[in-house]
């Protein structure tokens, strides 16, 4: 098990006027090399959540264990646990800051004191995997496109060799092509590296056709877990929940060209 969540809680400015359950209670286990979409509305505590699971936010109480290991007892190392799982945050490439793309990529991996050789050859690694040829590596970062810039900054992630790459809203801002080709690349990184990966997004449709597995948020708890195929039968309780219509509709008709057949009845419940 890569990543285990055990009862994790997390309470913003407790004690004070403006204290705010951002999670409740979650329980997840997360199983090396699966694909995974977190979905949910913007406040549903999805960003909240990825943050536990690199250390950088500490439950206010439960545990969150890598390869059973508690992530924050004394002694255990936050900068190991940070490469190993990678974190990409919303508009990334507003963090792009060397002069140019080789330079931004190789930041993580000389930050680890490695030597060089292995900095450039995982520096030309991942810029391999996101399709970033190498007539730019000398470009300045700030001379790309926009989904160019975005793929730089996944780059300077994958070359921390994460065991498990989360990705918050990487599509977001991009247009349709620049969607689909950031998503293509995701699930190709996944398939070639056998990497966890979970992308977190509010949108179904965007993550249905790829992932292994779907947790929906909803007000800081888990309210769905399981294949796309299951969450999808509970198209009712999604559409309550203002997660539905019309992109599930779409996504459950595509399904249904996959002939997967789908229930809108709640007799396959697998809920966390
Ligand atoms: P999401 O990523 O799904 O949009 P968040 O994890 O950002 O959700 O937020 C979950 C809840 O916690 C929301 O109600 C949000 O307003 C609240 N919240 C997030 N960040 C803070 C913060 N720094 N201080 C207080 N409340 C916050």
């Amino acid at each position: 098990m890569a990543l285990l969540l055990d009862n994790v809680s997390y309470v913003y400015g407790g004690g004070t006027a403006y204290e705010k359950q951002a999670l409740k209670n979650i329980n997840l286990d997360i199983p090396d090399g699966q694909f995974i979409g977190l979905i949910g509305h913007t406040g549903s505590g999805k960003s909240t959540l990825i943050q536990h699971l690199n250390g950088l936010m500490k439950p206010s109480s439960g545990a969150v264990y890598f390869n059973g290991a508690d992530i924050n007892a004394d002694g255990f190392h936050k900068k190991e646990l940070r490469s190993k799982v990678g974190l990409v945050f919303q508009y990334p490439e507003h963090q792009l800051f060397e002069t140019t793309v080789l330079k931004d990529v190789q930041f993580g991996p000389k930050n680890l004191n490695l030597p060089q050789l292995e900095i450039d050859l995982r520096a030309f690694d991942a810029l391999k995997m996101v399709g970033i040829t190498d007539d730019l590596y000398d470009a300045s970062p700030f001379e790309l496109s926009g989904g160019q810039k975005r793929r730089v900054a996944i780059a300077g992630v994958l070359a921390m060799k994460p065991e498990v790459l989360i990705l918050d809203e990487p599509t977001a801002g991009l247009d349709p092509m620049g969607r689909d080709e950031i998503l293509d690349q995701i699930d190709k990184i996944h398939n070639e590296r056998k990497i966890t990966v979970i992308l977190v997004s509010h949108s179904m449709e965007d993550v249905a056709k790829y992932v292994d597995r779907i947790i929906v948020m909803n007000k800081g708890e888990i309210a769905f877990d399981g294949t796309p195929k299951t969450v999808f039968s509970h198209y009712k309780e999604l559409e309550k929940i203002g997660l539905a219509a019309p992109s599930v509709t779409y996504v459950m008709h595509d399904l249904n060209q996959m002939r997967i057949p789908v229930s809108t009845d709640a007799t396959t419940v697998e809920e966390a």
